[in-house]
Formats: structure tokens, sequence, C-alpha cells
């Protein structure tokens, strides 16, 4: 269980993520927290945003949709889950920031959406490390060639990239998930594509959001650890934990 009550816990969140940042020689200021409020209804959202959480994540597109105007504040709005093509048109307006770019058939309705209203699309680029059949994402080796291929897609622009770390039990196992992400991101920023700009590693939840701030995360997502467990069905078809 989950002690506390929200004030109390997104103070040990943030002090959790003070002390890995310290330890890592990096700000706790550099690092955004999204709470991830799937599940959680609007009223309890205001709340957090009193608390002072500006950023907020969601998994999916429809309940983003009836949740922000819900809230009626001006927080920034994360779209953190799978991204199916016929969506995208909510994006634009919507959402701040896109962590799941991971195919081209998805880039191309990105840029349509884009175009229509006018507008740039901000995105991270998810990338499976583990290899997980269940989990979206673009295989490492594929991650800068996905990179090259965004190009005539000018209404995308790339801001870093994005993991899910595979759940277990022990947080330490899944640091070398989290550094494999970091030493991509250098990579692609070495290549010097145009739109392409390595500022964001989300990377991080509620069981191992302290491995990924030491490993260089400065986004993370945190769900459970904010907002206690909720009964919903995550990608995985399980239900969090702490
Ligand atoms: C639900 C979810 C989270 C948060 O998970 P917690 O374990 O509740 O912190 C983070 N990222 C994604 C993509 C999610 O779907």
């Amino acid at each position: 269980m989950t002690p506390g009550n929200l004030q109390e816990r997104i103070a040990l969140v943030r002090s959790r993520i003070a002390e890995a940042a310290s330890r890592a020689g990096r700000n706790a200021g550099d690092v955004t927290v999204v709470a991830v409020t799937k599940g959680v209804d609007a009223a309890r959202i205001r709340e957090a945003w009193a608390l002072r959480l500006e950023d907020f994540g969601e998994n999916r597109v429809q309940e983003a949709r009836i949740k922000a105007p819900e809230v009626g504040i001006d927080a920034r709005w994360h779209m953190i889950g799978h991204l199916q093509t016929n969506k995208v048109k909510y994006v634009p307006g919507l959402f701040s920031l896109v962590h799941s770019l991971d195919r081209i058939d998805l880039a191309r309705e990105m840029q349509k959406a884009g175009d229509r209203a006018g507008v740039s699309i901000a995105a991270l680029v998810q990338v499976n490390i583990s290899g997980e059949l269940t989990k979206s994402g673009v295989p490492p080796c594929e991650v800068i060639s996905l990179m090259h291929a965004l190009r005539p897609y000018d209404r995308i622009v790339v801001r870093g990239l994005m993991t899910i770390a595979p759940a277990c039990d022990d947080p330490e196992e899944t640091r070398p998930v989290f550094s494999r992400l970091h030493e991509i991101a250098g990579q692609v920023g070495q290549e010097g594509i145009d739109r392409v700009e390595m500022k964001y590693l989300s990377m991080g939840m509620s069981q191992d959001f302290v491995v990924a701030v030491q490993e260089g995360a400065n986004m993370v997502r945190i769900g459970t650890a904010i907002f206690g467990p909720r009964n919903y069905g995550d990608a995985a078809g399980k239900v969090s934990r702490l």
C-alpha cells in the first residue's frame, strides 16, 4: 500500500528524485514529474495541480479528451500510451508532448494533423529496449533510421526518447535498460538531424524512477506513487501495484 495523503506522497516522490539527482550530480529541478492520471478523477487532478504538479500523463486519448476540460487548468497534458492513428487528429490542442512516436504511419498522421491545425507536434520516440513483445516501441537498432525517415514530416519536432522498463521486483535489474536509452540518445544527438533534439529522456515509473533518474532521466512518469493504486488495466493488462 502507498502510505500517506496526496501531499505527503508528492513530497516523498520529490525528495527521492532530489536524492537520486544529487547522487548523479544533477539538479532535481531539471527533472519533470509527469503525474500519470489514468483512472484518477478531475477533482483529484485539481488537488495535485494545487500541490504544484503541472504535467499530467494519460495513456488513452478518449480519457484525456474528457478529463482535460473538466480539470480546467492550464496544465500540460502528455500522451504516454500507445497512440492509434485514428486518434491523432485530437492531439493538437490537447497534448503538449506525445511520448509514444514509434512508427512512420503515426508520423504521417501527425503531419496531417499538424498541417490541419497549423501547429507543430512535439514527440518523443519510444524505444523498446527490453524487446518484450507486449511493448510498443522501436528496437534500439532502428532508432537512428526512424529519425532520418521523419525528415519529410516537418510538423514533427522530436524532443527526446521514451522507454518503459520491464516490471521487475528489483528496480536494479532495470538499470541497464535506462543506461541504454541514455546511450542511444547520445548517438542520436551526434547525428545532428534537423528537428531532432535529445532534450528529454522520459523513463522511470513508480517502481523504478529512482534508478531512472540516477541513469539520466529528466522526465519521470509516476502514477501509483502519487495517487495510490487504482484499478485500471494498462497496456500489459496488469494492475499497477506498489
Ligand atoms: C501507467 C503508466 C505509468 C505510471 O505507472 P505507475 O506504475 O502507476 O507509476 C507510466 N508510464 C506509462 C506509459 C504508463 O502507462
